[in-house]
């Protein structure tokens, strides 16, 4: 499968500079910053910095030094915010099954309340 990156996409411009954000913490290889429409207290972006549509596509192709920042950033977020001891969410939304709707990997931190479940039971629709 051949992973296509449109560099056109929201996050890769904020990447550029282009447009702003509300950035929490950012290392040499992602970037964390505030979802602008948080579902949670806490709802924390973390990036990486290279062209990734996807976390699939980050981990067959990124490097060893990408995947331990993109990691070690989500580690350091997660201290940031202060997710312990009630805990938190992580989500990476991936194609249309998913609804992903911005075509750069993105990792949705999610913390602040109680959460719920993670899927309801949407057996009714398969
Ligand atoms: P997803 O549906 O998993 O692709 O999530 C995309 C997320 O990006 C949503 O939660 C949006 O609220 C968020 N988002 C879109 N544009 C921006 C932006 N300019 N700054 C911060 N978050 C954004």
């Amino acid at each position: 499968m051949a992973f296509e990156y449109d560099d056109q996409n929201i996050f890769a411009k904020i990447l550029r500079g282009e447009i702003p954000c509300d950035k929490v913490l950012e290392n040499d290889h992602a970037l964390a910053f505030r979802d602008i429409a948080p579902q949670a207290p806490d709802h924390v972006l973390v990036i990486p910095k290279g062209a990734y549509v996807s976390y699939d596509h980050f981990a067959q192709q990124a490097s060893d030094a990408e995947i331990i920042g993109l990691t070690r950033l989500v580690g350091e977020v997660c201290a940031h915010v202060g997710v312990q001891p009630d805990g938190f969410r992580m989500v990476a939304n991936t194609g249309p099954n998913a609804i992903q709707d911005v075509p750069h990997l993105h990792v949705h931190v999610l913390a602040g309340r109680p959460l719920g479940r993670m899927l309801r039971d949407q057996s009714d629709l398969l």
